[in-house]
């Protein structure tokens, strides 16, 4: 079967080139959009997204603050800084970039971040906004998801949706927008019984297991549409995601590459959050 190679990159573009082009109204009518980056310590990986979504900020017109704090900062140090930037009328989003250090409890900083700023979407109030229809902020991949489906003319709706992974920055939020896409929408996890004959119901199947190349052509459907989540880099460097690419992409009718799938969505879906943080009132 031939099938269509679902280009991140391009698409993600396209969404930074749209908020490049909002950023520059608001700057005229005299409003800079500002996000605020906290990294917690020097995480080889974070420092990567955080280079990366600075980069992204710079293209798109968007202010960055950066914040780095030393690997020991105590959760009351931290909490601090996030009320002087929830006060700070000139921050319109606040990214604590994750994992943290042990010592700082991550659910306690996430509800620490005013949800009018909270451009990452995990304060419990932007994920239950999610889950009963509200308007809030959605967490950047699962909306890259969508809007990846979306401008590659996949049609969601009345399709059965199989989202593998539940966790809550990924796989619940996803399954929560196919469900709002009218999908109709089973959600696999590791208890789950019989998870390939599940998975092959799929018309669109979503992969977010943190399993490398965990989904092979045994999974999938002929004729399925296949998003891969995961990141994984091997011993030499090179990137995979949580399905076999080699092995399932020939029974797809479309498919993510990891690299440029799903990846810069996460970070352009992230710079949308951000336009759309001024309007929050
Ligand atoms: P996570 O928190 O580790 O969640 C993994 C989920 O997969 C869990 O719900 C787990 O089930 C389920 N699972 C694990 N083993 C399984 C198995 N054998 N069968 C069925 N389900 C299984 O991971 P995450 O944060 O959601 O991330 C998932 C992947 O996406 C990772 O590779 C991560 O690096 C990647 N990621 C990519 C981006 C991006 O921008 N592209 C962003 C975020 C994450 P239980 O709940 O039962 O444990």
């Amino acid at each position: 079967m031939s099938y269509q190679i679902i280009d991140g990159k391009a698409v993600s573009g396209q969404i930074k080139e749209e908020c490049r082009i909002k950023a520059e109204e608001y700057r005229k009518k005299g409003t800079e959009i500002t996000l605020a980056v906290v990294q917690v310590g020097n995480d080889p990986a974070s420092d990567v997204y955080v280079r990366n979504k600075k980069r992204a900020c710079e293209e798109c017109g968007i202010r960055s603050l950066s914040y780095e704090l030393p690997e020991e900062t105590g959760e009351e140090q931290l909490l601090e800084l996030i009320g002087k930037l929830n006060a700070d009328k000139t921050v319109n989003g606040i990214l604590v970039q994750l994992p943290l250090p042990d010592q700082i409890d991550e659910k306690k900083v996430i509800q620490a971040i005013d949800t009018k700023k909270d451009v990452d979407g995990f304060h419990p109030v932007n994920a239950g906004a999610l889950c009963t229809g509200e308007k809030g902020f959605v967490p950047c991949t699962p909306a890259g998801i969508i809007q990846l489906l979306k401008r590659s003319s996949v049609e969601i709706a009345g399709k059965e949706c199989v989202v593998i992974g539940r966790s809550n920055i990924v796989g619940k939020p996803t399954a929560l927008l196919l469900l709002a896409e009218n999908g109709t929408v089973t959600v696999c996890h590791s208890k789950t019984a019989d998870l390939k004959e599940v998975a092959r119901r799929a018309d669109i199947l979503v992969a977010a297991v943190g399993k490398p190349k965990f989904i092979t052509a045994d999974y999938v459907k002929e004729g399925a549409v296949v998003i891969d989540v995961g990141i994984h880099r091997n011993e030499n460097g090179k990137l995979c995601g949580d399905v076999d690419f080699d092995s399932v992409a020939p029974k797809c009718s479309a498919i993510t590459p990891v690299p440029g799938g799903v990846g810069p969505m996460t970070i352009a879906m992230l710079m949308s959050n951000c336009i759309g943080s001024v309007d929050v009132e």
